[in-house]
């Protein structure tokens, strides 16, 4: 009889820990051997003595963190590769969630794990697709685990920016998106929608989308978003992180558009408390709808939570008869979407519209302002 994962994996106060492998998944401090599934700065943090990662998370980690932050000793493991650790089989599967992205399959005395991370369904013109591979136990995540969580396809949101620009030809549409991934591929879905002329950067998402670049994602003409020119700007597309599309920065942009790109703009109540004229749903997380198929086609017995919505998922599970585990990892989800937009940061009214998603609120009902 297999050991269940639960006396090979464990929650400690780092994280997630294989014992007879001797390393953690995505550790909140320093350790010693770490395995990263990706770059987003709640999964990969700085100081691990040896980091094992894809040749791409590792680049990720050292652009952001600069060489020492990336681990002492950074072991890359290639597509198909198999590493053997204190007798555990480690294999890096990809993810779908941003570029180098990877599930953590783990095999040990013929049972088997799989961690991972964050992860998402839909197509990402900038990363290998998700890989559902069958396990015990598998380990995810539950960002958007509510049934109101839907993610549209991507390119209406984006043909809603094109038509946005047509309307308005004079002004400037500024959109806020996560420095890693998100403005990657949006860039790359605009030009897929034949969006071909330059688009202009804040700043803070340089230094990734050159990054993406030497990895082999085309992005197309790309230029720095000066304010100082904004007679340049008019009717051209900007991106900047969430952060700056509120702030003075955009302000002082030619009658800006205000746009943001993330899955909380499907609560309509929380882009107009923001300020945002142009919502756009588009996420680099499973919906609701992807987290339960994905834990169907991976064909787990038992499923653990690592943050997010894990009452709403476990409770699922269980109509369906998988055992759910809510493991409350902490510092996860303080980042991307699971972070910066997530409630409540922005003050009482967005808690409250998300509180009335979450009590089952018709989301029509929420982007009216009733209900609350
Ligand atoms: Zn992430």
């Amino acid at each position: 009889m297999p050991p269940h994962p639960e006396t090979w994996l464990r929650v400690t106060p780092q994280g997630l820990y294989c014992e007879p492998g001797g390393f953690f998944i995505d550790p909140v401090r320093p350790v010693d051997r770490a395995v990263i599934t990706h770059g987003h700065a709640d999964h990969a943090r700085p100081g691990h003595q040896a980091v094992l990662a894809t040749v791409e998370t590792l680049a990720v980690m050292r652009a952001r963190m600069g060489e020492g932050g990336a681990g002492a000793v950074q072991q890359p493991i290639g597509p198909g590769e198999v590493l053997e650790q204190g007798g555990v089989a480690i294999r890096l599967v990809p993810a779908g969630h941003v570029l180098g992205s990877a599930q953590v399959v783990l095999d040990w005395q013929g049972s088997r794990a799989v961690v991972s991370g964050d992860y998402k369904r839909q197509r990402d013109p900038t990363c290998a697709p998700f890989q559902p591979v069958p396990c015990d136990v598998f380990v995810t995540e539950a960002t958007f685990a509510l049934p109101v969580f839907r993610h549209p396809p991507p390119e209406g949101e984006v043909a809603k920016l094109l038509k946005s620009l047509a309307l308005f030809p004079d002004r400037t549409h500024v959109v806020g998106c996560y420095a890693l991934g998100k403005c990657q591929r949006l860039i790359r879905l605009l030009r897929e929608a034949g969006w071909d002329r330059p688009i202009h950067l804040h700043g803070a998402l340089a230094a990734l989308c050159k990054l993406y670049e030497s990895l082999g994602v085309a992005l197309g003409p790309l230029e720095p978003a000066t304010v100082a020119n904004k007679a340049a700007l008019r009717g051209a597309i900007v991106l900047a992180p969430p952060s700056a599309v509120q702030d003075r920065w955009a302000r002082r942009l030619t009658e800006p558009v205000v746009g943001v790109a993330s899955g909380w703009m499907r609560v309509r109540q929380r882009a107009k408390l923001r300020g945002v004229e142009l919502p756009m749903v588009i996420s680099d997380h499973a919906d609701w709808d992807d987290l339960n198929r994905t834990v169907d086609e991976v064909g787990a017995p038992e499923v653990w939570v690592t943050h997010g919505r894990d009452d709403a998922l476990v409770h699922a599970l269980g109509q369906r008869g998988i055992r759910g585990r809510a493991l409350h990892l902490v510092g996860l989800g303080e980042e991307d979407e699971g972070g910066t937009e997530a409630p409540p940061a922005t003050g009482e009214g967005d808690a409250a519209a998300v509180r009335g998603v979450a009590a089952g609120t018709d989301v029509a009902a929420v982007s009216r302002g009733e209900g609350l």
